[in-house]
C-alpha cells in the first residue's frame, strides 16, 4: 500500500548490522568470498522463525563480513540511504562499537566512521536527519560498558550533536542489569539519552524493576512487562508514571518467537492505553523488513485506520533524542507533507 511508503516516518529502534540489506550484503560477500558466506545465513526470510540464540548467530556472521573501516562506512551509507527511501525522515541508528584486531580497527575509528558516512549522506543532501546512540553489549561486562559511556561522553561532547544517547543490548539471556547500573548512571549524569533493552525475555524481571529506577528515556521491546505475560503492574505502572516511550518491533519479535504471532503482540496492551507505542524495525536486513511494512502490518493486525498511523508516526516525533528544535522542524514538515485526503 502506498499510503506507507509516502507517509513520513520516525525510526528509533534500528540496529546498523541487523539493519544491512541484501544488496549491501551481497557486496560484502563479494569482497569476502574466502568466508563461504552465504545469504541465508545472514537474513530470516518470510515465514521463517528463529530462536533467539540462532537471531544472535546471524549477528556473528555479519559481524565477519563488516570488519574494516570501508565496510563500516559503506554498510552506514546504505543503510541511511534506505530508509530515507522508505520514507523515514528522522532516524536514530545505534551500534555497538567493535574493535578487529585483524584490520586495525578501533571502537574510536568504529564511531567515527559511521559518523562519517552520515555526514556524507547529509552533504549528499539525502532527506532525512539522522543521530546515533552508542550500544553497549551486555555480553561485555561491567569494565566494557565503562569504557563505552566514556567514549560516548566524548563523542557526545565535541561533535556536532550526532551522538545523542546510549543502547543497551546484546543477548538478554547473558549478564545482569546490576553489573552495568554504574555505567549507566555516568551516562545519565553526563546527558547522555538512555534507550535501553529490556524484559525482552520472560526471566527479567527483576533486572527490569531495577534499572526502571533509572529511569530510561525509551525501552527497547518491553516484551514481559505486562501482567499477562507473566510482567507485573508494578513494572507497568513505573512505565506509565516516568512516561517512558516504548520501541515496538513486531516482525523481529515473532520471527525471533518471543512473541508467538502478530495479533498477540504486546503494541495491543500499550497502544490501547494510550501509552507512547513507537513503530520500529528493530533490523530491517536480519528480519527481512523495512518500517513501512512495519507500520503496514500494525494497522491490518489490529485494526487502524490511515488517521491512527498518521497520527502514531506524528506522535513518534515526541519520543526522539533530537533537540526541541530539531523535533519543531519534524512536526512542521508533517503538517507540509501530510496528504489532504487519505
Ligand atoms: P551492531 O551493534 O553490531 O550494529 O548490531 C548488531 C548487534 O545489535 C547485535 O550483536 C546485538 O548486540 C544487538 N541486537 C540486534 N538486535 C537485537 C535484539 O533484537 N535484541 C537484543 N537484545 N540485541 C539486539
Amino acid at each position: 500500500d502506498i499510503f506507507y511508503r509516502e507517509l513520513p516516518k520516525v525510526e528509533l529502534h534500528a540496529h546498523l548490522n541487523g539493519s544491512v540489506s541484501f544488496q549491501t550484503i551481497e557486496k560484502l560477500i563479494a569482497r569476502k568470498p574466502h568466508l563461504n558466506i552465504e545469504h541465508n545465513m545472514t537474513a530470516i526470510r518470510n515465514g521463517q522463525r528463529r530462536t533467539m540464540d540462532e537471531c544472535f548467530r546471524v549477528f556473528k556472521v555479519i559481524h565477519q563480513l563488516v570488519d574494516t573501516e570501508e565496510d563500516i562506512f559503506m554498510v552506514a551509507k546504505d543503510v541511511v540511504n534506505e530508509f530515507a527511501a522508505d520514507g523515514v525522515k528522522y532516524l536514530e541508528l545505534r551500534s555497538t562499537p567493535r574493535e578487529e584486531i585483524k584490520t586495525g580497527l578501533t571502537k574510536r575509528r568504529y564511531v567515527e566512521t559511521v559518523l562519517e558516512a552520515v555526514k556524507q549522506c547529509k552533504g549528499d543532501g539525502v532527506d532525512i536527519d539522522v543521530r546515533f546512540l552508542v550500544a553497549i553489549d551486555r555480553r561485555n561486562g561491567t569494565e566494557v560498558a565503562m569504557e563505552t559511556v566514556k567514549l560516548a561522553e566524548e563523542f557526545m561532547l565535541s561533535t556536532d550533536g550526532l551522538v545523542v544517547g546510549l543502547d543497551l543490548s546484546g543477548d538478554p539471556t547473558v549478564g545482569h542489569g546490576r553489573d552495568l547500573l554504574p555505567a549507566l548512571v555516568r551516562a545519565k549524569n553526563c546527558g547522555l539519552k538512555l534507550a535501553l533493552h529490556l524484559s525482552e525475555v520472560p526471566s527479567q524481571l527483576e533486572e527490569t524493576e531495577l534499572l526502571l529506577t533509572l529511569p530510561p528515556d525509551r525501552i527497547g521491546h518491553g516484551t514481559f512487562l505486562h501482567p499477562d505475560v507473566g510482567g507485573s503492574q508494578t513494572l507497568v505502572d513505573a512505565v506509565v508514571k516516568n512516561n517512558i516511550p516504548l520501541e515496538l518491533c513486531l516482525t523481529s519479535n515473532v520471527k525471533g518467537q518471543t512473541v508467538p504471532c502478530y495479533s498477540e503482540h504486546h503494541f495491543k496492551f500499550w497502544y490501547q492505553m494510550g501509552h507512547p507505542s513507537v513503530i520500529c524495525t528493530d533490523d530491517k536486513g536480519v528480519f527481512s523488513t523495512d518500517l513501512s511494512q512495519e507500520y503496514e502490518l500494525a494497522a491490518t493486525t489490529f485494526g487502524l485506520s490511515h488517521e491512527d498511523v498518521w497520527k502514531l508516526s506524528q506522535q513518534a516525533i515526541d519520543c526522539t533524542f533530537a533537540p526541541e528544535t530539531l523535533k519543531q522542524q519534524l512536526k512542521q514538515r508533517w503538517i507540509d507533507l501530510r496528504p489532504r485526503v487519505f
